[in-house]
This record gives structure tokens, sequence and C-alpha cells, in this order.
């Protein structure tokens, strides 16, 4: 939206979360298999959900409904590169016009087939998961470990990427566990040329015993990781970006939560949701209604009124969250 009356426009709407007409956003869980196990995923352990593959018809009927779109992320809970027609539906999203089309892999099973796919597919964005720099094997953590040996694969990755699509960028889950590595991931990952680095919150309400920040904590180690990575030369996003910045003022200054304004999550058997973190809070079914009848729904209507109190268990983007 390049339209400076439509910026300002469209940015008065998030403020008083005025919300568009249809979602421009969705999320599809094309898998929530994994080959991975992680002490943080809530995928199994709390969310509890079937794990199955979505088949590629039903990925095809739920798009074609949700068209058009802004954007497309064929990743929920689950590692996308596990889907076997992981890459039709990418060329599909792109040939049905999605301008943008994303992935978040763990990076384990990135291999040279893999590679070609990704840079042939069409797709516009990779995010790939890593928090430490360990060697395959090294020390547990609670999230994606061994990210030596997944930075040396997205190095190649990068070093055949023609042009500047897909971007890249290294999705790293913050805690006092990697608080050194964060520095050294934000240096590899400037160093072999990535995009940026998003760092994320960990979320930890299904596990008391996994260690996190307190917000201060988490303000403080931000801004140092910022510092950094402005030396370093890569774009980084925080947390504290999100509470310190403008989108402290949008959302009805904060009162809701903004992936809720124009975006919805499609579970792998079509029913809609309103985002990963509610997998079970079903808003409708993509194959047998209309999105516009689903989002304009009494149903969602009443949880964006109430959302607070159904989101309450949530604080992955809330700045009054507690730490234990
Ligand atoms: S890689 Fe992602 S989906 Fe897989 S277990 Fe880890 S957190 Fe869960
Ligand atoms: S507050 Fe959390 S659970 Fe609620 S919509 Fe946002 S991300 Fe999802």
């Amino acid at each position: 939206m390049k339209n400076p009356v439509k910026k300002l426009v469209g940015g008065a709407r998030r403020a008083v979360y005025l919300v568009p007409r249809r979602p421009e956003f969705a999320q599809f869980e094309i898998t929530n298999r994994c080959n991975l196990n992680c002490a943080m995923c809530p995928r199994t352990k709390f969310y509890k959900v079937k794990i199955a593959d979505m088949p590629y018809e039903v990925y095809e009927q739920a798009l074609n409904k949700l068209l058009p779109l802004r954007l497309a992320t064929l990743t929920g809970w689950g590692e996308p590169l596990l889907h076997k027609r992981l890459y039709d539906m990418i060329r599909l999203a792109r040939a049905r016009g999605v301008p943008s089309v994303a992935i978040t892999t763990n990076g384990v099973l990135l291999n040279d087939e893999h590679i070609e796919n990704l840079l042939e597919s069409g797709l516009t964005a990779l995010r790939v998961s890593v928090d430490d720099l360990a060697e395959p094997g090294g020390a547990e953590t609670a999230g994606h470990g061994g990210g030596a040996e997944i930075m040396n694969k997205v190095a190649r990755l990068l070093e055949r990427r023609k042009g500047a699509s897909p971007q890249v960028a290294l999705a790293v889950t913050i805690s006092p566990e990697n608080r050194a590595d964060v520095f050294r991931l934000i240096d590899r990952a400037a160093g072999i040329g990535m995009d940026m680095v998003a760092l994320m919150r960990l979320n930890d309400r299904f596990d008391e015993s996994l260690k996190r920040y307190t917000f201060e904590e988490e303000r403080q180690v931000c801004a140092e990781y910022e510092s950094h990575a402005a030396r370093a030369g890569i774009k980084i996003g925080t947390p504290r970006q999100m509470f310190d910045g403008i989108r402290s003022l949008l959302y009805r200054g904060g009162e809701k939560c903004p992936v809720t304004y124009d975006s919805v999550y499609v579970t792998t058997e079509g029913k809609i949701t309103p985002c990963c973190a509610l997998p079970k809070l079903v808003m409708g079914d993509i194959l047998t209604q209309d999105i516009a009848d689903i989002w304009n729904s009494e149903k969602f209507k009443r949880f964006r009124r109430d959302q607070r109190k159904v989101c309450a268990h949530c604080d992955l983007l809330d700045k009054r969250y507690k730490a234990r």
C-alpha cells in the first residue's frame, strides 16, 4: 500500500481496530507433523492437535475461497518441508496472484533439492528458526538447537539465490538460555547475507519449567541485540520494538491483538480459527462456508469484542505479561 492517503486511512483503521471486510492474510497449517520435538513446542503437549497433513485438495479449495490475499503463509505448527506437495502449493498461490508466499522451517531437512525447489517455486519469504549455534547433537535446549550446521545450509541457499527473492530471515526465540548465542547468531546471519533477524518471545504457558525473561529483562536484552544488529549491518525485529514503537499506538493502544486484525488461521481440516495459538476456537469451515460470512459472523465479532478474556492465557503479544 504505497499511496500515502491509503496508508494514512489504513493506519487510522488499525488504530481504532476497524477490521477490513475480509482477511488479507492467511496462515495455512499444511502439516503439523514435525521432524523435531522441541521442549517449547505446544503442538502436541498443549494444543493436542490431531497430527495430519492438509490434503492438497483442501488447500486448493481453501485458497480459492480466501482469495484475494496479500500474504499466504504455508506454515502452522509443524515442518512444511515434510509436506510432499509443498512446492505445488507455493506455485498455486503465486499462480492465483498472491504476491507474498512465506514458509518457516527449522532447516534440518534443507538439502540441495529443497534449496533448488525453494528458489524456483516463487516463494517470496523464507524464515529459518534457529536458537543457538551449537553443533548437531549438542546441548539440549528448549527450542531449535544445532544451529551451526543449519546456518551453513542457509549460506548455501543464499549463495545460489539470484536477486532478492525469497527474502531470507532468521527467527530466534530468545530466553536466558541462549543470551550469548543470539549475539553470535546475529553476526553469522549478517555474515552470510541474510536479510533480517526476527527475535521472538518464548511461549511458556504450557510448561512452567521453561525459563524466560521478565518483561524488564526482555526490554534490556532486546535493546542490546538491536544495537548489536545495527553494528553488524542487519535489520532486526524484536518484541521491544513492538511495544515501544508505533504499534503501541495501534489496535486501540494495544488492547487488541494485531494478529486478529486482518488474518485467519486455516487448520489441516479447513477450519478457520483466529490464530495459531487458538487452534480449537473454530469460527467456521472454509470448505462449506464463505470467508466473508465466517469473518463477519456473530461468533467472530464476539471474539473480537471479548478478546482480552478469550486470550487471557496468551502473553505472546502482551506488554503486561508477568513472568513467574
Ligand atoms: S520445529 Fe517448530 S513445530 Fe517442530 S517441534 Fe520445534 S517448535 Fe514445534
Ligand atoms: S493474543 Fe495470543 S491467542 Fe489471542 S489472538 Fe493474539 S496471538 Fe492469538
